[in-house]
């Protein structure tokens, strides 16, 4: 343990005195605390949540120089003027540095004058650098954005391949012996990126702590749709009246959705790499002004957004990663209001992901394009296919969703149900469903109230080989046989539930129809109000979809119904 490490009480006094915060947020205490403990520790906290924190209070209650290995000398940039506004003396070494800055950085590192010296990790390439790091009394050996060290990661960076030798050469400040703790912090520690920044960092036996993930107030929805005709018909409602980002796969149909929304009478823009600078800047700008209240754009828009008050975000198309979703559908409900996050879900849109993974614009986007070698290529292929697959699986999910995010990034924050998103509360019927509803009880009714749910549902999804010829002879049979047996069979629930069907007590469970389930059977009432059941496979759109993939990827998709 070191000598200055603190208890809970002293770390709060520095976090309020240095730092000006109030109080800790979730999950920082407990990290804070293992940083200052001495231990390697591997932190996994989201984007914007306050991660930097973690070392930071550290730096400034330990002996030394904390180094922080950061991949963005932009991220380094804004991180040092705010510390150094707060009075803790902290520089930075990169490449956009003069020669002179450079000198007075390394002096004023040798001096020991520095809390926290930043460092791009292409630094670690140079001897010079290396010797450096002998010189100087390291408090801890920080990597940011850890999972750069990892193929799994979304941004792998090989020059993290060389922090875990470049540590062993720090000298710990204080009296300890060896190489100084190291504290490794991410957003994205699925377990294969885990397990990777941990070997490939060379963390012994370290403390992990995930916190912060959990976004109560976001309320998640994945809803299902059979085409683009759907997604048009849809968006308006889910955006009109908020402030709202709606991600698209593709420039084209970021623009489709843009185009969607201003015939709706919504004003909205597009935004993606593929207009000038200018035009983006105007967009960008307005957004963050909030003249301009929806967006429509590829991943290329958002890093810089800072908007506490988005409070729909709406994802156009399946996007790549439950990484890339999280941290997308993040930028939602800030100020901590209620915020809705909905996947318009096709399964089509999967053969576009898997365009963007394997087609040629890819190459032009890699950042070592030049250089990749096939065998190289076709492995980071492999593992993108994975993430996607992983997506897919949150959006089949019908568990609930937050457990299933929360789970897969391993946030012990997790529950079974959160009876917030789309699967725990499902919501109200859309016009087609309330109409299927109809179609199902006016079934019960012209087969005279006198069959149970079996039967029923052949009857109406035309499945006649074993049923009485009473049944085979009505008008409706067969009339819902572009549906499911399992979709009816929840309908038939959900109008159980809302009292519009009627089952017998004794054996044959017949189903019969309510006064008001006759009335809708008749098309008398309006408005019909029911629930969607909570477990609702649209399996008729899925199937259609399956059967076009290639066989292998199919069988995978079947085999892996959950996380
Ligand atoms: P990241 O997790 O992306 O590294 P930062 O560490 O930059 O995020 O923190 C995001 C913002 O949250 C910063 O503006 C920071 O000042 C603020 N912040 C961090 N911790 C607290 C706290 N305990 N109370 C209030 N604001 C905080």
């Amino acid at each position: 343990m070191s000598a200055t490490c603190d208890s809970h009480g002293d770390a709060l006094t520095r976090l309020r005195a240095h730092f000006g915060h109030r109080q800790f947020r979730q999950g920082q205490q407990e990290i804070v605390a293992a940083v200052l403990g001495g231990r390697d520790v591997l932190a996994v906290m989201p984007t914007g949540s306050g991660k930097s924190l973690g070392f930071q209070l550290p730096a400034v209650m330990l002996p030394g120089t904390t180094l922080v290995v950061s991949p963005l000398i932009s991220l380094m940039k804004d991180q040092i003027d705010e510390l150094n506004r707060r009075g803790i003396p902290s520089r930075a070494l990169h490449s956009m540095l003069s020669a002179d800055s450079r000198r007075e950085v390394v002096s004023a590192a040798r001096a020991g004058a520095l809390r926290l010296l930043y460092v791009a990790p292409e630094r670690f390439g140079s001897d010079q650098f290396l010797r450096l790091l002998g010189e100087l009394a390291v408090a801890r050996f920080v990597v940011d954005e850890a999972h750069c060290v990892s193929e799994w990661g979304h941004d792998f960076r090989p020059d993290y391949r060389r922090l875990r030798a470049a540590a062993a050469m720090c000298r710990a400040s204080g009296r300890r012996a060896g190489r100084p703790p190291m504290a490794a912090f991410t957003a994205t520690a699925t377990p294969e990126v885990r397990d990777d920044i941990v070997a490939l960092l060379g963390l012994e036996d370290p403390q992990v702590l995930v916190a912060g993930f959990d976004r109560p107030n976001i309320h998640l929805r994945v809803e299902q749709v059979d085409d683009e005709d759907e997604k048009i018909e849809r968006l308006p409602g889910l955006v009109r009246g908020r402030r709202a980002l709606v991600y698209a796969a593709t420039r084209k149909t970021a623009e489709a959705a843009a185009a969607c929304l201003q015939s709706a009478g919504v004003q909205a823009a597009a935004y993606h790499a593929g207009f000038e600078d200018d035009e983006r800047t105007r967009v960008q700008d307005a957004f963050a002004r909030g003249t301009l209240p929806v967006v429509c754009a590829t991943n290329a828009f958002g890093m810089g957004i800072d908007r506490p008050d988005v409070d729909a975000v709406v994802h156009y198309a399946i996007p790549g990663s439950v990484e890339a979703y999280y941290q997308e559908i993040g930028r939602a409900g800030r100020d901590g209001r209620a915020a809705t996050a909905t996947l318009l879900w096709d399964y089509a849109d999967v053969a576009t992901r898997q365009y963007l993974i394997d087609g040629p614009r890819r190459e032009k986007q890699g950042h070592q394009a030049a250089a990749v070698d096939p065998e190289e290529a076709a492995r980071r292929k492999a593992l993108e296919h994975a993430r996607l697959r992983r997506m897919i699986e949150y959006a089949d999910s019908t568990a609930c969703l937050r457990a299933t995010i929360l789970r897969y990034f391993g946030d012990p924050a997790a529950r079974e149900r959160c009876e917030a998103c789309g699967v725990c509360r499902p919501g109200a019927a859309d016009a087609y469903e309330r109409e299927l509803v109809r179609a199902i009880l006016a079934g019960i009714a012209s087969a005279g109230e006198r069959y149970g749910r079996r039967r029923i549902v052949a009857m109406l999804t035309g499945d006649t080989g074993d049923l009485p010829p009473a049944l085979v002879k009505l008008l409706a049979a067969g009339a819902l046989r572009h549906e499911t047996s399992d979709a009816l069979r929840g309908w038939i629930g959900a109008s159980i539930a809302a009292g519009l069907i009627v089952v017998s007590n004794d054996q044959y469970r017949t189903l019969s129809l309510s006064d008001r389930g006759r009335e809708i059977a008749r098309g008398r009432t309006e408005p019909l109000e029911i629930q969607r059941p909570s477990r609702l496979p649209r399996l008729a759109a899925r199937r259609r979809y399956l059967e076009e993939l290639p066989r292998a990827f199919r069988d995978e998709l079947m085999s892996r119904k959950r996380f």
